[in-house]
């Protein structure tokens, strides 16, 4: 095989489970001996995805090859992949030898080889010596490194790893990424792993790949992840970040906290809203001087243990920021960032978006709801419509039985001033919302939209 061709092309795949879509047109290739992680939130697909490439699942839709084969239908067994799933899945019966030697002997291999290789995969996990002890007796963190042995004990070409150190206290956590990482060097095939821990993906990878609701946002190194992150889920996903809703006046300048800051973008337009991310540790914090951009109060701040991490309230906006001296809370504080650490996004919207129909001259219908709308004039009843709703003009209810339809807060974006949620109705359409009240992930909310909220920009047919 060639060296800059992919080991494995997953092409346009989906998979849905009724009407549920765990995956939605995935395209990804992962180059021979690459460590890529697939990042994301609970419920993103993350685990759908590595399934497929195990075979343990069959995709709905699209391609998926292996060096070069096509295995869309091949059954796990015959796949050049092994897996390592988050309960370690061994063989409480059997010690640590026969758990590793298990699938040789069933392949019917010679005793010596199955001794050579066991003692080889014991070796390179790090437990040489520990053959014959019952994996009961076992630490976690020692059970996993069995199952890794007994993963690469057939010299996969690529190793799946899901979630493998999840159900490790924090201190072995670490220790393992560092074990993992020497692992995937000197075995030198490829590694995908999942997990929902941006910081493991940040320390273990090659490639970053980063999912939510079943669509990948994001494919790239940690560096260009976390210093480039492509739209405001991204940058919130990795790391800390102050992200900010902007006005790209032109080129060059851009307009946040009702002040204008230069900056190092170009090409998005004037006039244009943009979503901007500044990472606190980008902020300049001092005693208010002439060269702070902003000013503002601190109202907080927290010792990181290297660090300190303060919010600072400039106009009505908390920023946050890091530094090594601390500002006691209530002093004032001036603020400054440099144009290259200023981060601009499109918005991916600027308002909900649905297609809907007009039922009578004061209802629509979308979201699988009526709605009363301002009285319509001039058009067909049964029209196909489309129908704008600010993000602002959207209202969440504690009681779900108050709002028109019902939903799930999904994801929580906080813009310095007012919250971003992505609320998936029970219709399975996302309704976003701007609101300064303080909702959870998971809380379950009633939705109502109000008559003058609705805006009919468009008639389909
Ligand atoms: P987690 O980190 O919580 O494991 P994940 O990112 O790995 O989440 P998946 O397990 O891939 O997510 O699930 C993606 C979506 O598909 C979820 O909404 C899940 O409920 C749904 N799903 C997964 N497997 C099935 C199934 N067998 N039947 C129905 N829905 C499923």
């Amino acid at each position: 095989m060639q060296e800059d061709k992919p080991i494995i092309e997953i092409s346009h795949i989906s998979k849905f489970f009724g009407e549920k879509t765990a995956l939605d047109n995935v395209t990804l290739n992962v180059k021979k001996g690459e460590f890529v992680t697939i990042l994301g939130p609970s419920g993103c697909g993350k685990t759908t995805l590595l399934r497929l490439i195990a075979g343990f699942q069959t995709a709905s839709e699209g391609i998926i090859r292996i060096s070069g084969e096509d295995v869309t239908l091949t059954p796990p067994y015959k796949r050049p992949v092994n897996t390592v799933f988050q309960k370690y899945a061994l063989f409480p019966h059997l010690n640590v030898y026969d758990n590793i030697a298990f699938g040789m002997k069933l392949k019917k291999i010679s005793r010596q080889m199955i001794e050579k290789k066991v003692k080889a995969a014991l070796k390179m996990v790090g437990m040489t010596d520990y053959e014959f002890r019952d994996v009961d007796s076992l630490s976690g963190g020692q059970q996993q490194r069995v199952a890794i042995a007994r993963a690469i004990v057939n010299e996969p070409e690529v190793l799946l790893l899901d979630e493998p150190l999840a159900a490790l206290d924090l201190k072995m956590r670490k220790d393992m990424q560092m074990e993992l990482k020497d692992m995937h060097k000197s075995l030198g095939i490829t590694f995908i792993y999942v997990t929902h821990d941006q910081e493991e993906a940040l320390t273990l990878s090659d490639t970053i790949v980063v999912m939510s609701e079943g669509k990948i946002q994001q494919i790239g190194t940690p560096t260009d992840i976390y210093n480039e992150p492509i739209n405001s889920f991204v940058a919130d996903f990795i790391g800390e970040s102050n992200i900010l809703n902007g006005m790209m006046i032109r080129d060059n300048l851009v307009r946040i906290c009702n002040t204008e800051f230069e900056c190092v973008d170009e090409g998005f337009g004037e006039n244009i809203p943009v979503d901007v991310v500044i990472r606190p540790e980008d902020l300049y914090i001092f005693p208010v001087s002439e060269k702070a951009q902003l000013i503002g109060t601190v109202q907080t701040s927290i010792f990181k243990g290297v660090h300190y991490e303060m919010t600072v309230l400039c106009n009505r906006y908390e920023i946050v920021v890091q530094d090594y001296h601390s500002f006691e809370v209530g002093t004032k504080v001036g603020l400054l960032v440099k144009p290259f650490d200023i981060h601009i996004m499109k918005k991916e919207r600027i308002c909900n978006t649905f297609e809907a129909r007009i039922l009578d001259t004061n209802h629509v219908e979308f979201l699988g709801c009526s709605f009363e709308c301002i009285p319509i004039t001039g058009l067909q009843l049964d029209s196909k419509i489309i129908v704008e709703v600010d993000f602002d003009k959207v209202i969440l209810q504690d009681n779900e039985e108050d709002g028109i339809l019902t939903g799930e807060v999904k994801f929580i974006l906080y813009k310095g001033d007012h919250y971003h949620l992505t609320v998936l109705s029970d219709w399975d359409e996302n309704v976003f919302v701007d609101t300064n009240d303080v909702w959870d992930d998971g809380d379950r909310v009633g939705i109502t939209i109000l008559p003058d909220a609705i805006r009919i920009v468009e008639i389909i047919d």
